[in-house]
């Protein structure tokens, strides 16, 4: 396997003990080093099993998965799969560790064996990314919701890690919150990360590279965004929503108005309206 590719699944089922039904049902995947790949689809679609097998979290009970070229299967593999692959959880609750919010983010680096100095480096800078800085030294038990799914993901961050699965980050977030959110990321990805973004908000993955669309335990669509888009209302048959943005951008170019080369984006449209 070259070793530029992040995750390489083939056939990989799932099933939870006691379930009739896998969750994952034959999937093929591969992502590589540096790409930003959002993956939805509707409630029960299976985004949230693959999350946890792209973790090592969940083993796949049938297929294979490879992580950074280490076999998810072998236990000998798992420390060192879920040192380089951060994981920022649906529910923040299963994810914060300690009571003070500074040693909640402290536990990941801590984990890897750094320096106190590294640490706090490493605290200071994810703390001012997710903008948590003034909670540094409160109790996290008094948290907001969205302030906790902030905390969850300085957790991640402080980890430097080369990869980050982030299952629905931004679920609890206010609009400026879930921005803010998206202009780290970016950031991390213009550095190298790679970054698997789970989200029910389609219109997020406009800044992805690439969006897989999960349907009933399987990949139905794999591309870029705006070839998504191009199947306007089409995709509402995998129970995705068209934002507000993209069903303007589809009117007018239609309409001929604006060209075929402008992308589904706020800004996309606004620059080819008002140039
Ligand atoms: P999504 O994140 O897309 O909403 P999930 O991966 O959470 O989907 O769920 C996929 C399927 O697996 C659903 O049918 C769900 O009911 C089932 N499932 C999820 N978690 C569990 C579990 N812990 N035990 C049994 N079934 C589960
Ligand atoms: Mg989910």
């Amino acid at each position: 396997m070259p070793e530029d590719v992040v995750f390489s699944l083939r056939d990989v089922y799932f099933k939870y003990p006691g379930s009739d039904e896998a969750a994952l049902k034959g999937i093929d995947l591969e992502v590589q080093a540096g790409e930003w790949v959002a993956l939805v689809g509707s409630n029960g679609s299976g985004k949230s099993t693959l999350a946890r097998i792209l973790n090592a979290l969940l083993i796949p009970t049938q297929g294979a998965c490879f992580i950074l070229d280490m076999d998810s299967k072998e236990s000998e593999n798992i420390w060192a799969i879920r040192s380089k692959v951060a994981m920022v959880f649906q529910n923040p609750d299963n994810q914060i560790v300690a009571s003070v919010v500074e040693d909640d983010t402290a536990f990941g680096p801590e984990n890897l064996g750094l320096c106190p100095s590294d640490i706090c480096e490493k605290v200071t800078w994810s703390l001012d990314a997710t903008g948590l800085t003034e909670y540094r030294n409160k109790a996290t038990y008094a948290l907001s919701g969205g302030q906790k799914q902030r905390l969850a993901v300085a957790g991640a961050l402080a980890m430097t890690p080369p990869v980050i699965v982030l299952d629905e980050p931004t679920a609890m977030l206010d609009p400026q919150g879930r921005k803010d959110l998206l202009n780290v990321l970016s950031e991390l990805h213009m550095q190298g990360m790679t970054i698997v973004y789970i989200s029910h908000r389609i219109e997020e993955i406009l800044s992805c590279d690439r969006v897989i669309v999960m349907n009933e335990g399987n990949v139905s669509w794999d591309g870029t965004p705006r070839d998504l888009f191009e199947f306007g209302k089409g995709i509402e048959k995998w129970g995705l929503e068209v934002p507000p943005i993209v069903r303007l951008w589809s009117m007018l170019k239609n309409a001929g108005i604006i060209s075929k080369e402008v992308q589904p984006t706020k800004d996309g449209v606004v620059h080819a309206l008002c140039p």
